[in-house]
């Protein structure tokens, strides 16, 4: 949420010579028909593949073991938190890991600019939050009932209040929603949508279903070196999250994935030599992340905690501590005080049980709900929801008459 454009959960911070992916790592391709899309993608050089040294950080002794990235793959994971025996959203099935180039992110600029290109005089918006909808009689050449929807064109500021419904801005009129997340239907998370469950009984029931899709949080901790780490055995780690509750170290328990982001393809080099700094991504494992939400909580009293600069900082300090106890080890040396550090909240990272269908669609109230809480957590699998329920909704707007040509999603 926020004021950044589009991407969702595949998101990147990136100034001056830092860059971090903060949401979505890297993705892999299964399917034939996302591996059609990866191949544009590549074609076009917003994706490479990130040829790195992946590998397992043991949680019982700290050791890391290196894991080719080049043999057949697996059965990789969908749901609950982002690891298993496949590694950390699949990382370890041997797969080729791939990412956005220059960052995460800019994959997904570059879908919006696509779509903008394709529908010419429509008008692509991104940054908005829309708070509230209500529906009217008319759209689809009068016979239907329209959206009308409500909120800021400006998002929300991420440490900032929700602007009151008379601040509220209209959004404008349409056909059809899609809902690209369940958060619109889930009261106190940021981009809860007032009143949409109270539309119909069938919205009243995906709500529902939507809140049993039990979404998981995480948190991000991102440093940044003036000099590479010396001896650093691999470009990304994973660790099993099932295994890491009681380890007699505890360190390797604070995370489920840790990685160089300047080791990604298209990012700064960090090579020492008055290059950029070294960049590192370190995302939390459950049960530490479960610890972390009772000291810095994200809901009090019904609300969500705004993400606060002093927020981040007190989160920040108790990762990079949990950072340095695990990288230690593994160093030809001390670990440097890090040149930069920060800390990112994820409310809802992780979805550990999808609804299970591509998408869910209800004809009657022209609204689909798309994205990993359908689907499952991956890139791909909310890559494909997403086309899906685009193509779905298309069909029933085509078939209800020719003046449905205004979706929002
Ligand atoms: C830290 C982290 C690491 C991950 N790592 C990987 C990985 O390495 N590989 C992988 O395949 N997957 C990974 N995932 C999972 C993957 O990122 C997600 O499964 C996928 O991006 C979900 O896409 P989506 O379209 O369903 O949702 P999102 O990308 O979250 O998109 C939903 C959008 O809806 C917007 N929205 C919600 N409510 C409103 C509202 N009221 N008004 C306006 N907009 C609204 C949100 O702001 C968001 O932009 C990771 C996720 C996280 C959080």
């Amino acid at each position: 949420m926020g004021v950044r454009g589009a991407g969702g959960r595949v998101a990147s911070r990136q100034f001056e010579a830092l860059s971090f992916d903060t949401g979505a790592q890297f993705f892999t391709a299964r399917s034939p028909d996302f591996r059609k899309q990866l191949e544009e993608w590549q074609a076009s050089g917003v994706v490479q593949e990130w040829r790195g040294r992946h590998g397992r950080i043991c949680t019982e002794d700290g050791t890391f073991e290196l894991l080719s990235t080049s043999s057949s793959g697996g059965s990789g994971s969908r749901g609950g938190g982002g690891g298993g025996s496949s590694g950390f959203c699949g990382s370890l099935t041997g797969l080729p890991l791939y990412v956005g180039t220059p960052t995460n992110n800019a994959l997904c600029q570059q879908m919006a600019r696509q779509l903008q290109e394709q529908l010419g005089a429509a008008e692509v918006q991104s940054g908005c939050i829309v708070q509230s909808v209500t529906r009217t009689s008319g759209g689809c050449g009068g016979a239907g009932m329209q959206w009308q929807l409500r909120g800021s064109r400006q998002g929300r500021a991420a440490a900032g209040e929700p602007p009151q419904p008379a601040d509220q801005q209209d959004l404008g009129s349409f056909d059809a929603v899609i809902l690209a997340d369940a958060m619109p239907l889930i009261p106190g998370s940021a981009g809860h949508v007032s009143g949409i469950d109270q539309l119909s009984t069938s919205l009243a029931q995906l709500a529902r279903s939507a809140q049993a899709a039990a979404p998981q949080a995480c948190f991000a901790l991102m440093a940044a070196f003036h000099q590479p780490l010396p001896g650093v055995p691999f470009d990304s780690a994973t660790m099993d999250p099932t295994t890491t509750t009681t380890t007699s170290r505890g360190s390797a328990a604070a995370f489920q994935w840790v990685a160089c982001n300047s080791s990604k393809p298209g990012r700064p080099i960090a090579d020492g030599g008055g290059g950029a700094p070294q960049c590192w991504v370190a995302l939390t494992s459950p049960q530490r992340t479960q610890q972390l939400l009772e000291r810095h909580p994200l809901m009090l009293d019904g609300k969500l905690v705004p993400q606060t600069d002093g927020y981040r900082r007190a989160v920040a300090a108790e990762l990079l501590a949990d950072f340095r106890a695990l990288m230690q080890p593994l160093l030809q040396g001390p670990l440097p005080d890090p040149a930069y550090c920060h800390a990112q909240r994820w409310g809802r990272a992780f979805v550990a049980q999808p609804l299970g269908a591509e998408f869910l669609l209800l004809p009657a109230q022209r609204l689909a709900l798309c994205g990993d809480v359908a689907a499952g957590s991956s890139v791909e699998a909310a890559w494909r929801s997403g086309r899906a329920a685009g193509q779905a909704v298309a069909a029933m707007l085509a078939a209800s008459g020719p003046a449905a040509a205004r979706a929002a999603a």
